[in-house]
C-alpha cells in the first residue's frame, strides 16, 4: 500500500543546511496551499520547496526543525511520481534521516510539472501516524491541488510576472494584433484587433482570414485576390511585410483602411512558418485627410474649381486622347474686364464675388462630363472644351459673356454691378501641336479681344 516502502534508497547523507542554494521564499499562494496543506495534515512541520519558472528554487517551511533547501534537495531524489507516506520513521529501512531529526512520521508528495517534478512537499509529525485509509487519498488530492496551483501559476506568469507583462500589452496595445496558423486559420486577437476589424473574437476564430466578412482592396479599390492577402504571402516566403496599406470593405460597403505588418513564425528547424501573426493599426482618419488634403490640393479654394496645376494634367492627357483619336480640341482663356476696378471700387468682397460669378457661369454653361473649366489665378479663368471645334467653344463662351453682363452680382454697397469678360478661343491645329502652342494661340485670341474693345469672344485667326 505505502509505495515508499518498496525502492528505497539509503538516506541523504548531506546535512549542511541550505548550503549551495539561492534560497527564495515562496510566494503568498504557495504560503497559503503549504499552511493549509500542514493544517489539515495536523502535521508538526512542514517544508516546500519549488523551482519557479524563472528557474529559482524557492522554499518555504511551517513549524521548527524542519529540514531546509539542501536536505528537501536530496530527499527528493529518492521520491517518485506519487506521494509516499511513513506512518512510523522508527520501521527498519524508512528514512533514517528523518528518524534523527527526531520526527515520528513523514509524508512527501512531488509536485508535478507535466512528466517532471518541478519540487515537493512534506509533511512532519512527531508522533507515528496511526493506520488511516483516507490518508493517501489525502495526500493524492493535496499533490493534485498543488499541480493546478502550478499550471495556473505558470499560466499567469509564474513569479517572475514576465507573461503577465506580454499579456497585458496584447491586450492593452491600439495596434491589433491577429495569430494565424499555417491554414489561415485566426487562433487569436486582441480587443484592439475586434474594435478594428469590428467583429468579435468569436465571430473571427476558426475563421478563414480572407473570409467573406471583409474584403480586403487595394489603395485603387481593387479586391485582393487570395494568394495576395499579406498573412498569405508572408507563409509562402517566409518573409515579414511592414506597413502595408490595406483597406477592409464591409458587409455595409463603409471602408477601414489598415497599415498592416505581417510577421512569420518560425521555429529554426522548421522549413515554412507554422503561422504569422499579424498587426495593423487603424489609419482611416488619416487616409481621409490624405484624401481631403489630395482635393483641396488640386481645387482653387475661392471657386471650387481645379486649379492650374490640375488643369494642366487633365489638358496633357486630353489633348493626347485628341490626337490619338483625330478628335477636335479647343481651348479658351478668359480674364474678367477692369477687374482692378471692380476690386477699387466696390472693395475685395465684391471682386471675389465677381470671380465666383465667373467661375459660376463658366460651370452652368459648358457640357458638365466634357468639357473643364478650371481657374489659372486672379481673374483669369480657362475651359477646355475636347471634341469640339473654335466655333463650338465660342458658342459657349458667347452664353457665358452675355450672362455676365445680363446678370449682375450685388456690390457691397447693394448696387448692381455688371461684370464685363474677355475670352480667346483657339483650337489644336494638328497632332504636332503643343500645350504651350495651344495656349499661346488662346492668350493671342484674348489680348484681341482686349485690344478691340473687351466683352468679346475671338477666335485664334492662324
Ligand atoms: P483687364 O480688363 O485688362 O483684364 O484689366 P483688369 O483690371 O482686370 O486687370 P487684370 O486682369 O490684370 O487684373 C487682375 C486683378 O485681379 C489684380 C488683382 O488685384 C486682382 N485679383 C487677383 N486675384 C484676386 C482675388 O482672388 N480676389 C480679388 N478680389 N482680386 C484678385
Ligand atoms: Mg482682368
Amino acid at each position: 500500500m505505502d509505495s515508499f516502502l518498496h525502492n528505497r534508497r539509503k538516506a541523504p547523507q548531506r546535512r549542511t543546511m541550505d548550503a549551495g542554494w539561492a534560497e527564495a521564499e515562496l510566494d503568498a499562494e504557495w504560503r497559503t496551499f503549504l499552511k493549509l496543506a500542514a493544517k489539515s495534515w495536523k502535521a508538526d512541520a512542514a517544508v516546500m520547496r519549488l523551482k519557479a519558472p524563472s528557474g529559482a528554487w524557492a522554499l518555504g517551511r511551517v513549524g521548527s526543525g524542519a529540514p531546509g533547501m539542501d536536505e528537501v534537495a536530496a530527499l527528493e531524489l529518492e521520491l517518485g511520481p506519487t506521494p509516499v507516506l511513513e506512518r512510523d520513521l522508527s520501521a527498519p529501512g524508512a528514512w533514517p534521516f528523518l528518524r534523527e531529526l527526531g520526527w515520528g512520521s513523514a509524508a512527501a508528495l512531488p509536485i508535478p510539472e507535466g512528466e517532471t517534478a518541478s519540487g515537493s512537499l512534506w509533511l512532519f509529525s512527531l508522533a507515528p501516524r496511526a493506520e488511516d485509509d483516507h490518508d493517501l487519498e489525502a495526500l493524492a488530492l493535496l499533490s493534485e491541488q498543488a499541480a493546478h496551483l502550478h499550471r495556473l501559476k505558470g499560466e499567469l506568469g509564474g513569479v517572475n510576472g514576465d507573461e503577465i507583462h506580454y499579456r497585458t500589452m496584447f491586450y492593452a496595445m491600439t495596434e491589433g494584433v491577429v495569430f494565424m496558423d499555417k491554414t489561415f486559420r485566426i487562433l487569436k486577437l486582441n480587443p484592439s484587433a475586434e474594435r478594428i476589424l469590428g467583429y468579435s473574437e468569436g465571430e473571427l476564430v476558426g475563421r478563414d482570414s480572407a473570409g467573406e466578412k471583409l474584403t480586403a482592396i487595394h489603395e485603387d479599390g481593387k479586391v485582393y485576390s487570395d494568394d495576395e492577402h499579406p498573412s498569405r504571402r508572408t507563409l509562402a516566403t517566409g518573409r515579414p511585410i511592414t506597413g502595408l496599406v490595406q483597406g477592409l470593405r464591409r458587409e455595409d460597403g463603409r471602408h477601414t483602411w489598415i497599415s498592416i505588418n505581417a510577421q512569420p513564425l518560425q521555429h529554426p528547424w522548421e522549413e515554412k512558418p507554422h503561422g504569422v501573426v499579424v498587426s495593423f493599426s487603424d489609419i482611416t482618419k488619416l487616409k481621409e485627410a490624405e484624401e481631403r488634403l489630395k482635393v483641396e490640393a488640386a481645387q482653387d479654394t475661392l471657386t471650387g474649381l481645379p486649379n492650374r496645376r490640375e488643369f494642366m494634367k487633365a489638358f496633357a492627357k486630353a489633348l493626347n486622347t485628341a490626337k490619338r483619336h483625330e478628335d477636335p480640341l479647343s481651348l479658351c482663356v478668359c480674364d474678367l474686364d477692369h477687374f482692378k476696378q471692380v476690386n477699387d471700387t466696390h472693395g475685395h468682397a465684391t471682386g471675389d464675388r465677381a470671380i465666383q460669378r465667373l467661375a459660376q457661369l463658366l460651370s452652368e454653361e459648358v457640357r458638365g462630363d466634357e468639357d473643364l473649366p478650371a481657374r489659372l489665378g486672379g481673374d483669369e479663368f480657362v475651359v477646355l472644351f475636347p471634341r469640339a471645334t473654335a466655333e463650338e467653344a465660342k458658342a459657349c463662351m458667347d452664353r457665358v459673356r452675355v450672362r455676365l453682363a445680363g446678370e449682375p452680382i450685388q456690390a457691397d454697397d447693394g448696387t448692381p454691378l455688371a461684370l464685363g469678360g474677355s475670352f480667346g478661343v483657339a483650337q489644336m491645329v494638328d497632332k504636332t501641336t503643343s500645350q504651350d502652342e495651344l495656349f499661346e494661340d488662346a492668350d493671342q485670341a484674348l489680348y484681341e479681344a482686349k485690344r478691340t474693345g473687351r466683352g468679346r469672344v475671338v477666335i485664334f485667326e492662324g
